[in-house]
């Protein structure tokens, strides 16, 4: 079996995949299909052709696993530890959460499509990176194999572990994939005691119902993250669909008020929280 891996982007000097200055791989394939996906070209785990202005070329090139190191060591300089701080017994959880997340260098995020997919592929750049003390991030809907889940905990530091919705049926149908999966790998997960943060999409007529916060909510409160996102869904993906001559998904607005009533009922449990708008 090769192990070179199909991959859409590498992006260097990103701010907004984790810690500190990293890179971002993304990896093409997913194990779910949400509507409201705003990379449509990491969905399918093969190379597709797009159009765009006239413009002809393709999703996805392949990667050896000596390749992707190259790459992905060229940055170390910038992948620098960050101070450490002192943290006191009376601050609260809160703080405490920031102060934690202020002292993670940058370093690596695998991201996709579904990266805990690939990993096993790349195991050799896996292990050189952490011979190199490289601090490595994923981000996931943790909807992959528990042999996947456990194997990325032989390397990962830092999950990025989407809540979109915890209604089994509505999981199936509308995600493509299985609740009882995903319940069952977050509780392997925090058993690991890993950092992990939340990320909630908020998109109207999907996730924003007052039954599917509530289920989330509950998870949240007994697995105490060491931080939440609340992602709110944009259009960004628009020019992606065209480009794969595919139906754009329709995002409605959420409402700001919305968002801060969400987070204070997420502070509310004592955790940390942030609105993004990326
Ligand atoms: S899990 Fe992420 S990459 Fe996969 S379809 Fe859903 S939004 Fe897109």
């Amino acid at each position: 079996m090769s192990n070179d891996v199909l991959i859409t982007n590498i992006q260097r000097f990103s701010l907004h995949d984790g810690p500190g200055i990293r890179t971002t791989v993304f990896f093409k394939g997913c194990s779910l299909n949400c509507p409201w996906c705003s990379n449509p070209e990491n969905i399918k785990s093969y190379k597709e052709f797009y159009e765009k202005n006239s413009i002809k070329g393709e999703y996805g090139k392949i990667y050896s696993n000596q390749e992707l190191y190259n790459i992905l060591i060229k940055d170390k300089l910038y992948y620098t530890t960050r101070e450490k701080s002192i943290i006191k017994d009376k601050l609260t959880n809160i703080d405490q959460c920031r102060l934690i997340y202020a002292e993670l260098p940058g370093g690596i995020t695998f991201s996709g499509g579904e990266a805990l997919l690939y990993l096993n592929k790349i195991e050799m750049v896996l292990k050189k990176l952490k011979e190199e003390n490289i601090h490595l991030a994923i981000e996931t809907s943790l909807v992959a194999s528990r042999k996947d889940i456990l194997f990325s905990i032989n390397y990962i530091d830092l999950f990025y572990v989407d809540i979109k919705i915890i209604d089994k049926n509505k999981f199936k149908m509308l995600l493509g994939g299985n609740l009882d999966l995903y319940l069952n790998n977050l509780q392997e997960l925090f058993a690991t005691k890993k950092k992990v943060i939340f990320r909630i999409p908020i998109i109207k007529g999907y996730t924003d119902d007052e039954r599917n916060i509530m289920n989330i909510l509950h998870l949240l409160y007994k697995y105490k993250p060491l931080k939440v996102e609340l992602i709110k869904g944009h259009n960004l993906g628009s020019s992606k669909y065209e480009s794969l001559k595919r139906k754009i998904p329709v995002i409605e607005d959420i409402s700001d008020e919305f968002l801060e009533i969400y987070k204070k009922n997420i502070e509310k449990i004592g955790l940390w929280v942030e609105i993004c708008k990326i």
